[in-house]
């Protein structure tokens, strides 16, 4: 059988038709399609708004800025996500406070966020891991009961909901990625969701260097002088991003399917494999499937990731936890055994192919390889 890539994007001719579209006029920065995305985008989540930016992380920093969380504030988040969900805290000027996840999902453990909660405490990001969501209704309870604001690291998310609840509902923001690698992408790209019309009003200030007119109004309405009324930063998703999100947002629930039904696969084959477990799928979830985790023995994960790429089959680690990371053990004295149930799912995760246009066949060839790689490296109880 051929290479399993871990990733292939599944964009064609009605994207090149939609940015042959932009090319042809002449605004090729935030302008008509970034307004179109906007408003689909909006409408398939539910929500009242949605403004486009350059990537998720930038999404996050602005939803800190736009409420005006900074300097001297906490942020309570999980460890195991990727780094940006805890570097925007910092650029925000805020200081990540982490709280440790279930061990058999991976999300943020609510029952631990009350004790980290401490008077400096302004906000809460927990992350849908893998796809799927957090209880959304028990942590707005629990913000709630706080006056903490709740922004959704909802990268991993697009598509998924909890009880129904939808990323971008109660959180006051919910942030994506569009990334390479993402359900869709433009490359890099990213979009806030907001129920909130004010909120909704400042990011948009916020992302265009708080300029209270565009390239496109100028354009529209002919020129005036702007004005620079606040303080901004420059994350505005441009035409040529949207363009390419445009076509992919008509294909978004199909594109779910396919790969719920490829991983529906994976956790049938993979119960037949000793010493491969999966996670739980809560049965409140309509999950997301952005990627296929598994997890392996702490001793042969390493190995198990080398020997899948030796036979051609793309597998990455999602995540090492943050806290373990240089940066985070230097400035903030973090160790092993601090977040117990994050680092464990650390040393024993990695993640296996998933997207729209992998073939069954291949899952099983995946299986099949993984199976025997497991069965070789891993250490015969027997003996
Ligand atoms: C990809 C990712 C991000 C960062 O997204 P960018 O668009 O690359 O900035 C943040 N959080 C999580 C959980 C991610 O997977």
């Amino acid at each position: 059988m051929d290479q399993v890539p871990f990733f292939q994007h599944d964009l064609g001719e009605e994207e090149i038709a939609e940015v042959r579209k932009v090319l042809s006029g002449n605004i090729l920065t935030t302008g008509q399609q970034v307004l179109e995305f906007e408003a689909q985008f909006a409408e398939y989540l539910g929500v009242n708004h949605v403004v486009g930016v350059t990537s998720c992380t930038g999404a996050l920093h602005l939803s800190l800025a736009a409420l005006d969380i900074g300097n001297g504030d906490e942020v309570i988040t999980t460890p195991l996500s990727f780094i940006a969900t805890a570097t925007a805290i910092i650029q925000a000027g805020a200081t990540p406070v982490f709280v440790d996840v279930e061990r058999h999902t991976g999300n943020i453990d609510l029952k631990r966020i009350e004790s980290a909660i401490t008077p400096r405490t302004k906000a809460i990001i927990p992350v849908h891991l893998y796809g799927q969501m957090v209880d959304m209704l028990r942590l707005r309870a629990i913000a709630d009961a706080h006056s903490l604001h709740i922004i959704e690291d909802s990268a991993h998310c697009i598509e998924g909901a909890y009880q129904q609840i939808k990323p971008g509902t109660l959180g006051d923001t919910a942030c994506f990625s569009f990334y390479a690698t993402k359900n869709i992408t433009s490359g890099e790209g990213g979009a806030i969701a907001t129920n909130n019309d004010a909120l909704a009003k400042k990011l948009k200030l916020l992302r265009h260097h708080g300029m209270d007119k565009t390239a496109f109004d100028r354009e529209k309405e002919g020129y005036s002088h702007w004005d620079m009324p606040i303080f901004g930063w420059k994350y505005n998703m441009d035409n040529i991003q949207a363009a390419l999100l445009l076509p992919q947002l008509n294909r978004i629930d199909a594109n779910l399917r396919k790969r719920a039904a490829l991983a529906h696969l994976y956790y049938e084959r993979l119960k037949e494999i000793d010493g491969v477990s999966t996670f739980d799928i809560k049965p409140e979830v309509r999950h997301a499937h952005h990627l296929m985790p598994i997890r392996v023995s702490p001793a042969i994960r390493d190995r198990v990731v080398m020997a899948l790429h030796e036979r051609g089959i793309g597998a990455v680690v999602n995540y090492r936890p943050i806290h373990l990371h240089a940066y985070f053990r230097e400035k903030y004295g973090f160790e092993n055994r601090h977040y117990v149930a994050a680092e464990e799912i650390g040393d024993s995760v990695l993640s296996l192919p998933l997207y729209p246009n992998l073939r069954h066949e291949q899952v099983e060839h995946v299986v099949e390889r993984l199976s025997t790689i497991v069965n070789t490296l891993q250490p015969n109880p027997n003996l």
